[in-house]
C-alpha cells in the first residue's frame, strides 16, 4: 500500500467535520466571530433549522475588501499573531478555521464592509470553489450566509436532526450567549418570524426572568478565591433531582462537566436551572484542546474547583438570600 496525499479538497472537508458539526456549530462560530469584532446588534435568519440556509449578520468592524479573499483562508486570522499571544487568549477565536471550513462544506456567501472603508465586497464560495469577489455598496459590518450545510459531505448531513430540534440547539446557544453578552442585542428568526430578541440594555436579571420566569424567584451571588470569580444565577427547583448548568469562563460558552461537579460537591440539593461564569486570569485558561473551542483546561484546577464549590455553598447557606440589581458580568 502506498501513502497518497490526499486532495486539498477532500483534506480540507474533513478537517471542516472537527469544527462544524451542525447548524449549531455553525451559528457558534458566526456569533464568536461578530462578538470578536465588537457588535452591538447581532441578527441570525434560518430556514429549516438552519439546514437548509443560515444568515449571521452583525455591525462590528468588517473585513477591509482586500482581506476577504484571506479571511477564508485556513489558519489566517486577525486576533493572533505569533505563539505567545496563545498564553492569553482574549478574543473567542483564534485559530483561523472556522470561516474556511464553512466554505468548504457549504454554499458560502460573506459580505463586509469595514470601518475604514467607503464600500465593501461579497465573496461567494461553493464547496470551498471561489465563484465571486466583487466590491459592493454595504452598510458597516459583516453578513455571512450559510446555505446547504454538508451538501458535498452526505455522511455528516445524515445525522442532522429534524428542523425543529436544530433550532432549539440554536435557540439555547444564543440565549445563553445573550445573558452572557447582555450588553449587544440579540435576533433570531426562524421562517421569517422572530423566536428570540434581547435588548442589549446590560439587564441580566431582566433577560433572565424573561427567559426563566420569576417563580421562584432567581437568585444571584458571586464568590472569589484568589484571582478566581464565580458569578452564579440560581432559580431551585427543590426535589427536582436535576439540574441544568450553563456554564461560561471567560465569557466563553463552555462544556459544563466541572461546574457541575464543583457545584454538586458540598452534598446539598442543587436541582434546576443554573447559570454560571468564571471569571480567571487569561493565562491560568488553556483554550486550545479542540477546535470547537468549548473544552478548557486550567493551570490551576484547585481554586476552580474551589470558587464554584463555595458558590454553591453561598447559596446552600443562604437559602432567603437573592439580590436582582445586580448587572452580570
Ligand atoms: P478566527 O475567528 O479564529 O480568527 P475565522 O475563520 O472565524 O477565524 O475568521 C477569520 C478572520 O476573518 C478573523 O480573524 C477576522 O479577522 C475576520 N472575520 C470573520 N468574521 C468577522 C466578522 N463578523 N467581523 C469582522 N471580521 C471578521
Ligand atoms: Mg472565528
Amino acid at each position: 500500500m502506498r501513502i497518497e496525499r490526499l486532495p486539498h479538497d477532500v483534506a480540507m472537508r474533513i478537517a471542516a467535520g472537527e469544527v462544524v458539526e451542525r447548524p449549531v456549530s455553525v451559528v457558534k462560530e458566526l456569533l464568536e466571530n461578530a462578538l470578536d469584532a465588537d457588535s452591538r446588534r447581532i441578527s441570525i435568519f434560518l430556514s429549516q433549522g438552519g439546514k437548509s440556509s443560515l444568515v449571521v449578520e452583525d455591525d462590528g468592524r468588517g473585513i477591509a475588501f482586500d482581506d476577504l479573499p484571506l479571511a477564508l483562508e485556513r489558519h489566517a486570522t486577525s486576533k493572533l499573531s505569533s505563539l505567545e499571544d496563545m498564553e492569553a487568549i482574549a478574543t473567542l477565536g483564534f485559530r483561523g478555521e472556522a470561516l474556511p471550513s464553512l466554505a468548504a462544506v457549504s454554499r458560502f456567501e460573506i459580505r463586509s464592509r469595514s470601518v475604514d472603508d467607503a464600500r465593501g465586497g461579497v465573496l461567494r464560495v461553493e464547496g470551498g470553489q471561489p465563484l465571486l469577489h466583487a466590491p459592493l455598496d454595504l452598510p458597516r459590518g459583516t453578513r455571512v450566509q450559510v446555505d446547504d450545510l454538508f451538501f458535498n459531505l452526505p455522511a455528516r448531513r445524515k445525522f442532522l436532526k429534524s428542523a425543529s430540534a436544530e433550532l432549539r440547539r440554536i435557540l439555547s446557544l444564543v440565549q445563553a450567549y445573550a445573558l452572557a453578552y447582555a450588553d449587544r442585542a440579540f435576533l433570531v428568526q426562524s421562517e421569517g418570524r422572530t423566536v428570540f430578541l434581547s435588548p442589549g440594555d446590560g439587564d441580566v436579571a431582566a433577560l433572565l426572568r424573561s427567559l426563566w420566569g420569576d417563580d421562584p424567584p432567581l437568585r444571584h451571588l458571586d464568590v472569589s478565591v484568589e484571582s478566581f470569580h464565580a458569578l452564579g444565577w440560581w432559580q431551585p427547583a427543590p426535589g427536582r433531582g436535576k439540574s441544568d448548568v450553563t456554564a461560561f469562563v471567560n465569557r466563553r460558552r463552555v462544556q459544563e462537566g466541572l461546574f457541575r461537579a464543583a457545584l454538586a460537591s458540598p452534598g446539598g440539593d442543587i436541582s434546576g436551572q443554573w447559570l454560571v461564569f468564571l471569571e480567571t486570569p487569561l493565562d491560568e485558561v488553556d483554550v486550545n484542546i479542540h477546535p470547537a473551542k468549548t473544552e478548557v483546561r486550567f493551570r490551576k484546577s484547585g481554586p476552580v474547583f474551589e470558587v464554584l464549590r463555595r458558590l454553591a455553598m453561598a447559596f446552600l447557606e443562604r437559602p432567603q438570600s437573592f439580590s436582582l440589581d445586580r448587572k452580570g458580568p
